[in-house]
């Protein structure tokens, strides 16, 4: 079983955040099942995408009592994916094809809107994907990237 990515970047960021978490009384499963090898995405711009979709996750739970983030990197067919679900505020069904749009937030005067947008551009640039989902308790962001 791997527990640390390839990248010191990306272990560097994962732990970061999960202490951030651990402050915030949030609890973190994080389950790393793959080295990412062969990520084409350079760890710096990795890192940034990661950084936007946790720190959604975290502002997402902030109201939240029983508070949980759950992130877990595998490899499936010869794709890299990452998926990050959080419980905590959902987004309006009717606004969820929204949000990778460049200044969309729902964080007023807080949110700058464009945390996805970013990610959203970095990802398509390397041949992935990413989408987001949601349940009765989760939202789920699912990043895709396929590797040689
Ligand atoms: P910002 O965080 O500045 O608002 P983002 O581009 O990061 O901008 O996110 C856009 C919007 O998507 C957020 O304002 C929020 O409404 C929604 N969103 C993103 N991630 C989550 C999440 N994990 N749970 C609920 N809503 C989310
Ligand atoms: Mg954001």
């Amino acid at each position: 079983k791997v527990l640390k990515t390839s990248s010191p970047a990306i272990n560097g960021l994962l732990q970061a955040k999960q202490l951030d978490c651990e402050d915030r009384g949030i609890l973190v499963e994080l389950k790393i099942e793959t080295r990412l090898d062969k990520l084409k995405v350079p760890s710096w711009e990795m890192c940034r995408v990661l950084g936007n979709i946790i720190d959604n996750a975290i502002e997402a739970t902030e109201e939240n009592r029983n508070k949980y983030i759950k992130i877990e990197i595998f490899e499936e067919s010869h794709e890299y994916k990452f998926l990050i679900k959080n419980n905590g505020k959902k987004i309006p069904e009717n606004l969820i094809n929204k949000i990778f749009e460049p200044g969309f937030t729902t964080k007023g005067e807080k949110g700058q809107g464009m945390g996805l947008a970013i990610s959203k551009e970095i990802i398509e640039k390397y041949g992935g994907d990413i989408t987001v989902s949601t349940n009765q308790t989760d939202t789920t962001f699912e990043i895709i990237i396929p590797f040689d």
